[in-house]
């Protein structure tokens, strides 16, 4: 099944239904998952290999009501579950814990409500993801020069090999995802992935910019009107279509060679 298939699928669907068809694919798939009923919501988790610590890998199924949440996040979810179909085939004993977190929109109840239960233990890292259908490049974020880390630098290095272009950001347009409340708890080697093109990052330098300049909302909005990414952001265009295969496979693939090196 093509990762876009499973976009389409979750595209436009109430977050409940959503979850269901993530529920529904590891069942397919034979998997066994863990429900995790907190006060709001229900996050999913699914533990893979024997090694008892973990590599996280990030992901989030609710969606603003505004907008399908194709890119954000049917895209994470697609390449979520692609990852645990890859793990299933190579016969991997790699320890991963792959995240369906609920309420990342409504200030990261989900992630934090699974931190507040769990902890970081047996956690190595995260590696989340938010937006990875559209673009030819990687972004990580929140991450500095200065940041280290074995999955940060892992990653890195299968973007080079695999010669996709991968930078590190502050923020992309925000600098809020579920690796926070997992970076407040402690765990330093968590970070976001997002899939992008030049005219993104192009269009996110005259975005400070205009901020800097004090420009107002509506200003601001023309400015991300410009880049393929944000244009569609949290906006009822965020549909499969505007997705394509490729970029899912690019992150698919460098999420499992990354999982594969730093087993
Ligand atoms: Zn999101």
């Amino acid at each position: 099944m093509k990762l876009l298939e499973i976009v389409k699928l979750l595209d436009g669907q109430p977050n409940a239904t959503r979850q269901a068809l993530i529920m529904e694919h590891l069942d397919v798939l034979g998997v066994r998952y863990v429900e995790q009923k907190y006060a709001t919501g229900t996050n999913l988790f699914v533990d893979l290999g024997r090694a008892e610590s973990k590599i996280g890998v990030g992901t989030h199924f609710d969606r603003v009501p505004i907008s399908a949440g194709a890119n954000d996040n049917g895209s994470a979810i697609a390449v979520g579950l692609d990852i645990i179909r890859k793990h299933q085939e190579a016969n991997s004993t790699a320890g991963v814990r792959v995240f369906f977190f609920d309420e990342e929109e409504t200030g990261l109840k989900g992630s934090l409500a699974y931190v507040a239960q769990y902890g970081i233990r047996n956690l190595t890292g995260l590696l989340n993801m938010e937006l990875v259908g559209m673009g030819d490049k990687f972004a990580l974020w929140p991450v500095d020069a200065s940041h280290s880390g074995q999955l940060l630098q892992a990653f890195e290095a299968v973007a080079r090999h695999q010669q996709v272009n991968c930078s590190r950001f502050d923020q992309i347009v925000t600098n809020t995802a579920d690796h926070l409340p997992f970076r407040q708890a402690g765990l330093r080697d968590a970070f976001t992935i997002t899939c992008i093109t030049d005219q993104d990052i192009a269009t996110a330098h005259y975005y400070f910019q205009a901020i800097e300049q004090q420009a107002n909302t509506a200003e601001l909005m023309e400015i991300l009107a410009q880049a393929p990414l944000f244009k569609h952001y949290h906006q009822p265009t965020d549909t499969y279509e505007k997705l394509n295969e490729a970029a899912l496979t690019m992150t698919s693939a460098a999420i499992w060679e990354t999982i594969r090196a730093t087993q």
